[in-house]
């Protein structure tokens, strides 16, 4: 497996990171979160190692999920109004990704819809309740919540770069049965489209 050892800028602690891809890595000692330049990392935003509240994922695990074998890569732990909800980072065949979002104990299993960034959105109008269209292939999705966060902290490697303090609006809405989910984020917009699964639906190899 690919295999890439960087030293935590901020304690010294060695960092592994397997995927080529990945563009932010958290340190598992001292909770530094950093973005992966070409062969070094660059500390950013405040420490924060995540505190596991008995999650059955963790990190490294291999887990199968309708019969589809995923890594667990990394994970974001996204803080809002009512508490905090965490996104499992995952790798499957590869170097495809997905994601499982873990809020108390419910799951849903995402994947990126690409190009979103250039959605353009008038956030202000989005309510709950109310309906819109993303985009062509996303029309009518019922909006179930929106909620302004902050992304505290991140633990093993991450696809794109995050910084632990910084702000994110999170919609969520439902059409036919799928969740569909936008991420706001001061660089970039991401679209997730996804189906929630049961903690049975969800297997350990080992
Ligand atoms: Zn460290």
């Amino acid at each position: 497996m690919f295999t890439r050892e960087f030293e935590c800028p901020s304690c010294g602690g060695r960092i592994e990171s397997s995927n080529p891809g990945s563009r932010s890595v958290s340190c598992g000692y001292c909770g530094q979160t950093s973005h992966i330049n070409a062969d070094n990392l660059q500390a950013v935003g405040s420490k924060n190692l995540l505190i596991d509240y008995g999650s059955i994922l963790s990190l490294g695990r291999t887990i199968e999920i309708k019969e589809r074998k995923f890594r667990v890569m990394g994970r974001i732990r996204i803080e809002y109004d009512d508490g905090f909800w965490d996104e499992w980072y995952l790798n499957y065949d590869g170097d495809k990704e997905a994601w499982l979002q873990e809020d108390d104990g419910s799951f849903v299993l995402f994947s990126e819809k690409k190009g979103a960034g250039a959605l353009r959105l008038e956030q202000d109008r989005i309510q709950v309740g109310s309906t819109l269209t993303f985009a062509p292939e996303f029309q009518k999705v019922f909006v179930t919540s929106k909620s302004k966060a902050k992304v505290i902290g991140g633990e093993g490697e991450l696809p794109f770069t995050i910084t632990p303090g910084e702000p994110a609006d999170f919609i969520e809405g439902i059409q036919g049965g799928r969740v569909i989910s936008l991420e706001v984020l001061p660089t970039e917009v991401r679209l997730f489209m996804g189906s929630s699964l049961e903690i049975e639906q969800i297997t350990f190899n080992h």
